[in-house]
């Protein structure tokens, strides 16, 4: 292929969602994936994502108000509904190892509605709660589902139909920086563009040695489970919300979705692995461990435990995305969604898509340039717990 504007590395949420905005722009793209479409190896497959206002900071506050937007406009493009709203509970007991200041403050600074419930409240409202008198609840109604792999696919489909060439089994095995364009190699052919977008997540580190670059990335192995429930139309939308306990450890929950079953999983709660190193078979002791928080706190939810799956986080040390030029490459993009990075998936596509088209956004992403101490410091502190 000649001529092309850019390429995108990698095809899971984040690359397919690039390759959205480029080919709506008119940009001639081409997306490179290792695997088939769709794979279960990387991070963007199974049902359902959390998608959420209640962030620890205004700038994510304010990003996901734009991340909602970017969804909207991919479902009129679809002509179909993703976000499906459940409204959101982050259930913070006291003494937090996530505490719950920086939440409500940057709700009120960004002026997003929002309830502080104790626990009784909590429990009238969700029965199937048992918490302790000392957990408080923050309620925002915005907050929700999005759909993983069916929106990962999706973006594929309208990239496709934009005009975008998609190639599954072409893993990428050399990328050179040549100043004026960049050059990327599969097994079967080399393939030259203006610009390269690296949307590889558990792989980035392997194509930023290509480049002589590095991110301190931290890849686990992470598992969720589901749950089949004796009544499970107590815990249907509608009814149930997404929930996140925020404590260490740090659970997280849905409703009933998309059939029968619920799903509950730990957050960062894995081993250290590497995208070659880790496994696939489902951890007992990691399914014990949510099995336990529901027995503890949503017993009615502890039904039949009905299959656990395994993914991969890829964590920045301070946990934010990183978004951006890679530094000493200014034809080189690299984006990281930091294991909480789909529900900005679409709005990530488009950030991309400007800062290849027109080399800025209007989006304020200086918190994830590639260049912030977090990222540069030599052995940082990390804190995933945010
Ligand atoms: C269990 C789990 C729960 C999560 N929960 C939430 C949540 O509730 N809310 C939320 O917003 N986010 C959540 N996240 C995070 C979110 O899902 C990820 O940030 C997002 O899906 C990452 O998308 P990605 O495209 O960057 O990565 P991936 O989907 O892993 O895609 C990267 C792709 O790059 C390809 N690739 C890599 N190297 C090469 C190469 N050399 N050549 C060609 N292709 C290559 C890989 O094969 C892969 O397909 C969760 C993640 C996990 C794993």
């Amino acid at each position: 292929m000649t001529g092309l504007d850019v390429v995108v590395v990698g095809l899971g949420a984040l690359g397919s969602a690039a390759a959205w905005a480029l080919a709506r722009a008119g940009v001639r793209v081409l997306g490179l994936e290792q695997f088939e479409l769709g794979h279960h190896r990387g991070a963007s497959h199974d049902h359902a994502r959390i998608i959420r206002r209640s962030y620890h900071t205004p700038g994510y506050v304010r990003l996901t108000g734009l991340a909602y937007a970017a969804w909207a406009a991919l479902e009129w493009e679809a002509a179909e509904r993703l976000v499906v709203t459940t409204g959101g509970l982050d259930l913070f007991p006291a003494g937090s190892a996530i505490p719950p200041g920086p939440y409500r403050a940057s709700l009120e600074a960004v002026g997003v509605p929002y309830q502080w419930l104790d626990a009784a409240e909590v429990m009238r409202r969700w029965p199937a709660f048992r918490l302790d008198a000392d957990v408080r609840g923050l309620w925002q109604a915005d907050a929700g589902i999005v759909p993983a792999a069916h929106g990962t696919r999706l973006l594929r489909r309208l990239a496709r139909r934009h005009g975008a060439t998609l190639l599954d089994r072409s893993p990428v095995t050399a990328v050179h920086d040549h100043g004026g364009w960049v050059e990327v190699a599969t097994a079967g052919a080399t393939f030259r563009a203006g610009q390269l977008v690296l949307c590889a997540d558990a792989w980035t580190g392997d194509l930023l040695a290509q480049l002589e670059a590095d991110l301190p990335l931290v890849v686990t192995q992470e598992q969720f489970s589901y749950f089949r429930p004796a009544d499970p139309a107590a815990f249907a939308v509608g009814r149930f919300p997404v929930w996140i306990w925020m404590d260490d450890p740090s659970f997280y929950g849905f409703p009933v979705w998309p059939d029968a079953a619920l799903k509950v999983a730990q957050d960062v709660g894995g081993p250290q692995v590497t995208a070659s190193t880790r496994g696939f078979e489902p951890d007992p002791a990691a399914t014990a461990r949510v099995a336990g928080f529901l027995r503890d706190h949503l017993p009615s939810a502890a039904g039949r435990p009905d299959h656990s799956a395994t993914c991969l986080y890829t964590l920045t040390p301070d946990r934010d995305l990183a978004l951006g030029p890679l530094p000493g490459h200014d034809r080189v993009l690299v984006a990281l969604g930091a294991a909480h990075g789909f529900k900005f998936a679409p709005l990530l596509g488009r950030v991309l898509a400007d800062l290849a088209l027109h080399g800025g956004t209007e989006v304020d992403i200086t918190p994830f340039a590639l260049d912030r101490p977090a990222l540069t410091t030599p052995q940082p502190q990390a804190n995933y717990l945010v």
